[in-house]
């Protein structure tokens, strides 16, 4: 393929992926925007592998074999609880290519860079390396701490800011060493040490996160995953690559950006770790009665009511309860109720969790509101459905100042009539924190599993 065709095509595809960009920011156009995505990737990769970039087509099509293989069978297999732990670990294979291209093109016979080209070359293997690096170890972290193989409380280390801001310097220092040394073909040694020092830092970085800002590390390896694609294709002189890297990025930036406005907390406090966990204080121990409830009384209470909001969390997902909830908002809506669903922002395990769940069982979108257009909406609720949801709606969040969730916005469900709430026991979320909504004088639980429990309540709706 010619070199102008190429840059046509990869023009193309840069096009393709803002439009899909742009399309996945609204549930109405998300499909659409997945679309554009994939068929952005189709045409960069097919000209990629048609430029002269490409000498051995074996090779390519093996490996695209095989990791296609690797991909589809991983997204058959996976359950849409497990998505977040995929989203975390595919992170890492981002950034170990960053690493693995950095030390290839540093090693690289070929290479015939000389002067301030050779210099600028080695800055971005150094860059390309130290991203990557960062990236591969804090998502590895991410993935083990989002699938309860690693405890999801913060593990402090003594000095820890220091420690960074040591890092840190040792990084910059060694970069020195490394472009001085990289002049007489020498170098390894800086480029070794540093990744060693970037790897710890991923680990320790992400370890030093509690339970409730895991959303916000999220979204920042993803996008630091962009800048290490970014910085791969500097390294490979691939401008699609250059481009695709800063859009996801970038997004993922303005992502991370988002998720801490939602959780009034701030960027560097998440990124420095074990953020609210210093108040000094004890969280205040959750005591009272609870007062369950039993689907019949619950199918009573909403055939009584006439406003009725919705609140899915995690739970929900586990339960895989979507199409009943659907169900069930239909059937209510029938009847003539005022049915709509409260989202937070980092309900769930990974951003927009819930809005995907709810979009695959197909609920109207016009009836979904975000936590900030619906919460004052709570004093003429007459009865609030609380599916499988608990960090999101604990009142601790605004009146323990020693909570470790204390300052993040929740949905305020226990200011409207009567409160639901559905999951199996009394145990707390994934932050780890007592719940004092479940022991108010207006919340009911529904204990057992959350679709089974809104099965029985739509059998006895019905009948
Ligand atoms: P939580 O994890 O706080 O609570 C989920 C609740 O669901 C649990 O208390 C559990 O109680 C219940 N549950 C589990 N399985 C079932 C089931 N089959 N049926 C009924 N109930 C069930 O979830 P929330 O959505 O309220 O909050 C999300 C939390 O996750 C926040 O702390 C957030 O910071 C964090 N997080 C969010 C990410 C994101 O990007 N959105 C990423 C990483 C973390 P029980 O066991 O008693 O049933």
């Amino acid at each position: 393929m010619s070199q102008g065709l190429v840059t046509m095509s990869y023009i193309a595809a840069t096009i393709l992926f803002i439009l899909s960009l742009s399309g996945l920011s609204h549930q109405e156009t998300a499909r659409r925007g997945n679309l554009y995505g994939m068929l952005g990737m189709a045409i960069a990769i097919v000209a990629t592998i048609m430029s002269d970039a490409v000498n051995s087509y074996v090779v390519i099509i093996l490996a695209l074999l095989i990791g296609g293989a690797i991909g589809s069978q991983a997204a058959k297999m996976v359950e849409m609880t497990q998505m977040p732990e995929l989203v975390a670990i595919m992170h890492s294979l981002v950034g170990m290519a960053a690493v693995l291209v950095g030390y290839a093109n540093f090693i690289d016979p070929a290479a015939t860079l000389t002067g301030v080209e050779k210099s600028i070359h080695e800055v971005e293997i150094y860059l390309g390396i130290l991203i990557g690096a960062v990236t591969f170890s804090g998502s590895v972290i991410a993935f083990g701490k989002l699938s309860g193989r690693i405890s999801g409380s913060p593990v402090l280390l003594p000095g820890r800011h220091w420690l960074n801001l040591g890092l840190l310097v040792a990084s910059i220092w060694l970069c020195l060493q490394f472009l001085e040394s990289a002049e007489t073909g020498g170098g390894t040694w800086a480029l070794i040490l540093m990744t060693i020092i970037a790897l710890a830092f991923g680990v320790h970085m992400v370890m030093a996160i509690g339970g409730a800002d895991m959303p916000v590390v999220v979204s920042m390896l993803n996008s630091y995953s962009g800048w290490a694609a970014a910085a791969t294709g500097f390294m490979l002189s691939n401008d699609l690559l250059i481009v695709t890297g800063a859009l996801v990025g970038s997004s993922g930036a303005i992502l991370s950006y988002i998720m801490c406005r939602a959780m009034n907390r701030h960027f560097l406090s998440v990124i420095a770790g074990g953020f609210g966990t210093e108040s000094g204080g004890e969280a205040a121990v959750v005591e009272g009665e609870v007062s369950p409830i039993e689907p019949t009384e619950t199918a009573n209470l909403l055939l009584d009511a006439r406003n009725i909001m919705i609140i899915p969390g995690y739970g929900m997902a586990v339960a895989q309860a979507q199409h009943t909830v659907n169900e069930l908002t239909k059937l209510l809506r029938d009847k003539g109720k005022n049915v709509r669903f409260a989202i937070h922002p980092v309900a769930g395990r990974m951003p927009g969790h819930m809005n995907v769940l709810l979009a695959e069982a197909k609920v109207p979108y016009d009836i979904v509101y975000e936590m900030d257009e619906i919460n004052d909406d709570f004093p003429n609720v007459d009865v609030s459905i609380v599916i499988g949801a608990n960090d999101i709606v604990n009142p601790s969040a605004l009146d323990d100042p020693n909570s470790p969730i204390a300052g993040m916005p929740v949905i305020e469900c226990w200011k409207g009539g009567t409160t639901i709430v559905l999951k199996r026991s009394m145990a707390s979320g994934y932050a780890g924190v007592g719940n004092p909504l479940f022991v108010m004088d207006n919340t009911r639980m529904l204990f057992g599993d959350a679709n089974d429990s809104l099965q029985e309540v739509l059998k006895i709706l019905k009948s």
